[in-house]
């Protein structure tokens, strides 16, 4: 390796196979969750839901411990971008909550995380959730081989831009494996053509965090959850892929 190239590793078919199922249990624990998310239920209380599901599909909460992070979700709520805690908040109409998820099966991990509505949100927040799921469509659409890390970020960043959005610039998507983060940072903005070289058997999440206005953030006194300056409303998706022979398989859906 030469000094500044990154070490990425090219999965084998046993290893994405795994990364397969721990992709699926972490998307079956979105849809196992999905009928909760209402006004009244508490943060924890979902918490304590993925992880006694997460258990019992013979997984382990990948976040949980992580650094010291000391949930099973990620639970953030209107102004908060990522790494809310859970807690005795309840839920109420108007809400927008972003479920971060990370499972771990047989040492391989999956990373999804998705932002819900509670009840009836405004239209601005309506336009927000959509246009956030479709930039994650629009970087997916760059995954192929020969194609580059920064085309996944330039992509994403040109629509946010058209859609007059705020693309969050210190936290990234990231490589995913027997660590839930690894090589290669997959950046939300970039220069087309530019950075790491898509190969087959590459795995990698990809996760827009958008904002409705300026995407400057800081961090709370917990020392984790992210949050908007403006206390303007921010969005999440994030799936868990793999690099296939010409084009990508999303290993946290259906
Ligand atoms: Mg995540
Ligand atoms: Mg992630």
């Amino acid at each position: 390796m030469k000094v500044g190239e990154i070490m990425i590793t090219i999965r084998s078919e046993r290893e994405i196979d795994l990364l397969r199922k721990a992709g699926n249990i972490v998307y079956k624990t979105h849809q196992y969750l999905k009928p909760f998310i209402k006004e009244g239920i508490t943060t924890i209380k979902l918490n304590e839901l993925a992880e006694a599901f997460i258990l019992k599909n013979n997984a382990t909460p990948s976040f949980k411990g992580y650094e010291g992070f000391p949930y099973t979700l990620c639970i953030s709520l209107n102004d908060e971008v990522v790494h809310g805690f859970p807690s005795t908040r309840t839920l109420k109409n108007g809400d927008i909550i972003t479920i971060d998820i990370g499972a771990c099966y047989k040492g391989y991990h999956g990373d999804s995380a998705w932002t819900y509505q509670v009840g009836n949100i405004s239209k601005e927040n309506e336009l927000l959730l959509k246009h956030t799921e479709e930039s994650l469509n629009i970087g997916l659409q760059q995954v192929k081989p020969g194609n580059r890390i920064g085309d996944i970020g330039f992509a994403i960043s040109e629509y946010a831009k058209a859609h007059h959005l705020g693309v969050v610039k210190e936290l990234c998507g990231h490589g995913v494996g027997t660590n839930v983060h690894e090589s290669p940072d997959v950046p939300n903005y970039g220069k087309k053509g530019t950075g790491p070289l898509l190969r087959e058997g590459m795995v990698i999440a990809v996760e827009p965090m958008l904002t409705e206005g300026s995407p400057a953030i800081y961090i709370a006194d917990n020392d984790w959850t992210v949050i908007t300056q403006d206390h303007s409303c921010a969005a999440h998706y994030e799936h868990t892929i793999v690099v296939t022979k010409d084009g990508y398989e999303i290993l946290t859906g259906a």
